[in-house]
């Protein structure tokens, strides 16, 4: 294994690198003003939209697509570095059009999608004119066992019509969302992972009714996290992503790449929060010594490095996996920084936020919003519990 980045990365290291300090850190405040004044959680900032125009122009755009047809034609080893930086600035995915849950629609439609549907819905998502939602887990029912979904696609003629209620399809509320990826059940009497099937729903189709926007430790981000009632939605058949029946399968291919770039972009939260925790530790003295001084604060310091590091090799590794055998083979790697990446980010930012005193729990260093977004990708894509399951299956399998 060599993971040392090629010169064709490093480049796109320092662009990234140089274009996050000049443009997105100082855009961070803006988008939060420009939210704030126009009294709409839910609002788009202009100065993502002025951004996302300039990162294209400066050829940091759709980084994460290893089609060179779509994208940047980069190995998931590749992106991982790129994702990681990315992940220092909760503004910055978007900004270079490599935000979730885009990514892994536009992975799917790349994948899956007839040409029209790439047509209608890929290339507006690729160009970032257009934002999407996918929309599987129900508040019915125990989602982290998708087999348990209720929602139903009933075929009439040369349409399916969609009943059910989903929650937490993130960004349906963003202005710019157009479609939903929908995951329904086409035929109840098939086994378990052939009933269900993913079908495109455009926003204004009729019957479309987002409910409300959950906040995520109360914070109610750009696009949201949306509860949707599907009444009686009617879309024509080829509006049907892939084979009837095959839900889980792209379900499944949905989910690989997308955690390798939740767990990459964890690790540069992690890094921010370590270099916050350095920064502020360094200049405040308590008790006659430097914060930085104190054992105690030494010893975060060292376990975020190690944590950090340890974790990121697991993160390579996995993505090195994906790249040389594939997603299945490399599924038990995946699941293991599924569980890692966030729970080491949650520790490393707590830390940050207990050395920053109560200025960590205000809103001024980031630190909670950092820490609410490692949290919840304790749950989004699958809980730990069950990624561990997997793991453990897995390796009892190996000593047969
Ligand atoms: C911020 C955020 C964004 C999300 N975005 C999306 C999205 O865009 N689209 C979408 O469809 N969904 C999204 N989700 C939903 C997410 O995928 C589900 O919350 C998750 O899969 C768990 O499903 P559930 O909430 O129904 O929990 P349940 O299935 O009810 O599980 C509850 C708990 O039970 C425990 N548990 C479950 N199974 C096991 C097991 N096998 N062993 C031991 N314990 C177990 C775990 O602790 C688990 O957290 C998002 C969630 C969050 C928090």
């Amino acid at each position: 294994m060599d993971f040392a980045p090629s010169s064709k990365v490093r480049e796109f290291q320092d662009k990234l690198t140089a274009f996050m300090e000049e443009y997105v850190y100082p855009a961070e405040a803006v988008a939060h003003e420009q939210i704030a004044a126009s009294g709409d959680p839910h609002h788009h900032p202009q100065i993502i939209q002025d951004l996302k125009q300039h990162a294209r122009a400066a050829g940091l755009w759709n980084l994460f697509l290893p089609d060179k047809t779509y994208g940047a034609g980069l190995t998931n080893l590749e992106y991982a570095s790129l994702a990681e930086i990315m992940g220092r600035s909760p503004i910055a995915p978007e900004v270079f059009n490599c935000s979730a849950p885009d990514t892994g629609n536009m992975e799917i439609l790349a994948e899956f999608g007839t040409p029209e549907q790439r047509r209608q819905w890929l290339e507006p998502l690729l160009a970032g004119e257009s934002r999407s939602c996918f929309s599987m887990t129900e508040p019915e029912v125990a989602s982290s066992d998708a087999t348990n979904i209720q929602t139903r696609a009933v075929r009439d003629g040369d349409t399916y019509v969609i009943t059910g209620r989903k929650w937490f399809t993130s960004n349906a509320y963003h202005p710019n969302c157009r479609i939903a990826i929908v995951m329904a059940v086409t035929d109840p009497e098939a086994p378990p992972h052939r009933r269900a099937t993913m079908i495109l729903v455009p926003l204004d189709t009729p019957g479309f009714e987002l409910v409300r926007s959950l906040p995520v430790f109360n914070y109610i981000g750009e696009g949201g996290h949306a509860e949707v009632r599907y009444n009686d939605v009617r879309v024509p058949v080829t509006h049907r992503l892939g084979e009837e029946g095959s839900g889980f399968v792209i379900a499944q291919a949905r989910l690989g790449p997308g955690r390798i770039h939740h767990c990459m972009r964890s690790i540069g939260g992690a890094e921010r929060a370590l270099e916050l925790l350095c920064k502020r530790a360094a200049s405040r003295v308590a008790f006659g010594s430097r914060l930085i001084e104190k054992q105690t604060i030494q010893n975060w310091i060292a376990e975020s490095r190690m944590q950090i590091d340890a974790a990121r090799l697991l993160v390579l590794h996995a993505a090195w996996k994906m790249d040389t055998v594939g997603k299945k083979e490399a599924r038990k790697e995946i699941a293991m920084i599924k569980v890692a990446a966030p729970n080491m980010a949650c520790r490393v930012i707590d830390w940050a936020i207990q050395a920053h005193g109560g200025a960590g729990a205000s809103d001024d260093f980031g630190l909670p919003h950092a820490y609410a977004l490692a949290r919840a990708l304790r749950l989004a894509d699958g809980p730990d519990e069950v990624h561990r399951n997997q793991i453990g299956k897995l390796e009892l399998r190996s000593h047969g």
